[in-house]
């Protein structure tokens, strides 16, 4: 059995001179914003703000400047991730692109595909949607079934259904994964990445999917004879599956992972500002250790990915921690201040407890499931 270690993380001047920098500005940019706009910070979408967090250098942060990049730590890229998503900013036009996209162009992509887009996504200019999950493909995306085939010209004729993919009604491009040889039995083998531009692909539609709360941020994604570039191939055709493990490590290790629910926590506090109640102050000093150790843990992901350590392992047990803790938190919130869940309501506590309650069952879907999570735990610890 082997040990898994989080190592310590450091804080060093500099990021802390960036998180005060970024704190100032996050405190202009987002006056005014409502309590229930801050709690939906992963579905807001802005793309001013995002532009404007582009202009401060902030997204792209750990690229070469060739691509539009700023060559800044991982760690400093983790303080802009951590302070905007505890401030409740709205991060959907850009988060994906500068989390996962970005890095597999960057690994991946070819000269000009990071020329064209990459300088696009550092700006906050270019919004990316993931093409995985299909119809009896998510947690088993090894039998995925939409099929690219090879034409003559070396284009790509693209058949089949994306499902659940976020925001692909507003992105610019999706990173797609499919089958290009072979058939579903042949699991792992066969599949590639293809870069899809969602603005000027004919034979491609997008049908809305409401949420549990009627919103509009999911998708299903229909490709019908579509036809694609030859040089949209993203890295090498057949080593698809290897290349969006390497896309699913950088979903699953930030600080994302345990701030879904910040909102929740924050007017929980203010709610229970000058109760006497011995058992309220237990449990939000209860919550706060939680807290405080998931970011430790977490912050070790960022030390082991700075260093260029393999962190699929550690960023699973986050992720699924981390995910508990926000799904545990509107029941605890619930049990502690009597106070009716409403979405219209003009009570800051009863909007976000309503918000975080019908949000928090796909905080342990999306990114991979609990169950396929520990999976992956289990067996690194020799269990399985
Ligand atoms: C908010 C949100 C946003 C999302 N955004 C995107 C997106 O942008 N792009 C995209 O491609 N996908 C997206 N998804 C889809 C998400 O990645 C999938 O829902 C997820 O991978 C699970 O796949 P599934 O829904 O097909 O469930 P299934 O694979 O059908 O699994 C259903 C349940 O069965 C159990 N199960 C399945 N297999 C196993 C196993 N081997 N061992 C134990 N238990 C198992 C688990 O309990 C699992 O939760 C999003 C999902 C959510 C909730």
């Amino acid at each position: 059995m082997s040990v898994l270690a989080f190592p310590a993380p450091v804080s060093r001047p500099q990021d802390e001179a960036l998180r005060s920098e970024v704190r100032a500005f996050l405190s202009q940019a987002l006056a005014g914003r409502t309590s229930l706009e801050k709690a939906e910070s992963w579905n807001g979408f802005d793309r001013d703000f995002s532009r404007a967090l582009g202009a401060k250098g902030w997204l792209g942060m750990t690229w070469p400047r060739a691509y539009g990049g700023h060559e800044r730590t991982a760690f400093e890229r983790y303080v802009v991730v951590e302070e905007t998503l505890a401030a409740g900013a709205p991060v959907a036009a850009h988060w994906i692109a500068d989390r996962q996209s970005g890095p597999t162009l960057l690994r991946y992509g070819s000269e000009a595909q990071k020329r064209a887009i990459l300088p696009r996504i550092a700006a906050g200019e270019c919004t990316f949607c993931i093409g995985m999950s299909e119809p009896d493909a998510g947690s088993d995306l090894a039998a995925t079934r939409t099929r690219a085939e090879r034409q003559a010209d070396g284009s790509w004729r693209v058949n089949g259904t994306k499902l659940w993919t976020t925001y692909a009604h507003e992105a610019d491009f999706m990173i797609l994964f499919c089958r290009t040889s072979g058939t579903p039995a042949d699991r792992h083998r066969g599949t590639s990445q293809l870069l899809v531009d969602m603005r000027a692909t004919p034979g491609l539609t997008v049908r809305p999917i409401a949420d549990l709360m009627g919103q509009h941020h999911f998708n299903e994604v229909h490709f019908e004879d579509a036809v694609i570039p030859a040089d949209a191939l993203l890295g090498t055709e057949g080593a698809g599956w290897a290349q969006v493990m390497g896309e699913l490590a950088f979903e699953r290790s930030g600080p994302e992972r345990f701030l879904s629910s910040i909102q929740l926590l924050i007017e929980l506090i203010a709610a229970l500002r000058g109760s006497e109640s011995d058992a309220a102050q237990a449990a939000v000093g209860r919550l706060f250790a939680h807290l405080v150790t998931l970011r430790h843990m977490s912050r070790g992901v960022a030390a082991l990915l700075e260093r260029g350590e393999d962190a699929a392992v550690h960023a699973a047990i986050v992720k699924d921690l981390g995910a508990s803790f926000e799904q545990d938190l509107p029941d605890i919130a619930r049990s502690l201040v009597d106070a009716e869940p409403d979405l219209a309501s003009t009570d800051a506590f009863a909007a976000v407890l309503a918000y975080t309650t019908m949000a928090a069952p796909a905080f342990s879907l999306r990114g991979g499931t609990r169950e396929i999570l520990r999976g992956i735990i289990a067996r690194q610890l020799g269990l399985r």
